[in-house]
């Protein structure tokens, strides 16, 4: 599965340079469409985006201008030669966009997170094998979830098939507005080598400052492309005005972005690299060790009668490798984290020595 994905490129769109797909959060008019694609065209921007259905969480906010927005799209097409994109999320929304020759097609956070809906569109996608699907991650963390719905799709025959990352919702305020949790769509990477991965940071970052360093790191990170939100007066966009750029401005960004060069020679690297696999060797020797002891400790104390967790024990420990953690130069959050995932198999461990389980 999944050996056979084609790359999303497009005639006249550099393969070798990042895909870069803006456009506004929302199609809102028809003057305000064509302002916006009018301007990213003059700047060389090849892709054009616009929600003409818009998922929002509460009712009564802009939920998109619907059919009429397509015919605004096949205008823009016509005038700037641009290609479109455009977010489905019901087998009417598919049908509509590819008979209005939309060229691309994504589906949203809220929808990925969503099996029936998934299912709904991959239905409508049989047949249209050409067509490129992008799918957004969904709005939880939830790889198995995201990995789901792009099977979905790629049962439905369709082969030009990418993700997009855009963060994840947490609880409470927080930097981001959807955390990055950069880890997933590595992960993603790993389990599927040959994806096409998009970074949308406008939905992740949520705020216009954030666009730029955000772009940056998913290029770092090694995304294929970017999605980036843009309006032609970003203040009064209908839906995510804090997040929309103006085409200059995202042009300003385009340019300063760094792109790293895959071909350069990796000797060096490679050297550091054998150092990191051994280090990790030794880190899995020592909480291998760790983990035995633990489990004697467990023998002692279901012969002795006594408790597992003895929280004066744990708190010391947790105090202790923490201010050590800081005077090594180590970040005293993520050693927390370290120590608690520690800690915690030493407890499952001896747990199910107390059951008789091992
Ligand atoms: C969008 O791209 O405008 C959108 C609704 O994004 P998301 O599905 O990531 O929230
Ligand atoms: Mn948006």
């Amino acid at each position: 599965m999944f050996n056979d994905l084609q790359p999303i490129t497009f005639p006249g769109v550099d393969p070798d340079q990042p895909l870069v797909i803006a456009g506004p959060c929302s199609a809102e008019s028809e003057e305000q469409l064509l302002d916006t694609a009018r301007q990213l065209a003059a700047n060389g921007v090849k892709i054009f985006r616009a929600g003409i259905w818009k998922p929002r969480t509460k009712p009564g906010g802009f939920e998109g201008v619907g059919l009429k927005g397509l015919l605004w799209m096949q205008q823009v097409k016509k005038e700037t030669g641009m290609y479109t994109a455009t977010e489905v999320a019901t087998h009417e929304h598919v049908n509509a966009a590819l008979d209005a020759g939309i060229d691309l097609l994504w589906i949203g956070a809220r929808t990925a997170a969503n099996p029936f809906a998934m299912q709904d569109i991959a239905d409508a996608l049989r047949g249209h094998e050409d067509v490129p699907v992008l799918v957004k991650n969904p709005v939880n963390p939830d790889l198995e979830l995201w990995i789901g719905g792009i099977q979905r799709i790629y049962n439905a025959g369709i082969r030009k098939l990418g993700a997009i990352h855009r963060g994840f919702s947490a609880y409470g305020k927080h930097l981001y507005r959807n955390e990055p949790q950069w880890h997933i769509p590595v992960e993603l990477h790993r389990r599927i080598p040959n994806i096409t991965i998009v970074c949308d940071p406008s939905h992740m970052g949520g705020r216009r400052e954030l666009i730029s360093p955000i772009s940056q790191q998913s290029l770092d990170m090694g995304v294929d492309g970017l999605m980036i939100e843009c309006h032609c007066d970003p203040d009064k966009a209908l839906s995510d005005n804090n997040q929309q750029l103006t085409p200059d401005n995202l042009n300003i960004i385009l340019n300063a972005l760094v792109v790293r060069d895959t071909h350069v020679s990796t000797e060096n690297l490679s050297t550091l690299r054998q150092h990191i696999d051994r280090c990790d060797n030794e880190l899995l020797e020592i909480l291998a060790k760790r983990m035995r002891i633990a489990k004697e400790i467990g023998t002692y104390k279901k012969e002795h009668n006594m408790q597992i967790v003895q929280a004066a024990r744990y708190d010391e420990i947790m105090k202790r490798r923490v201010k050590q953690a800081e005077s090594l130069g180590l970040n005293p959050e993520f050693m927390k984290e370290v120590m608690q995932a520690i800690h915690e198999e030493s407890v499952n461990l001896q747990l199910s020595l107390f059951e008789g389980k091992k």
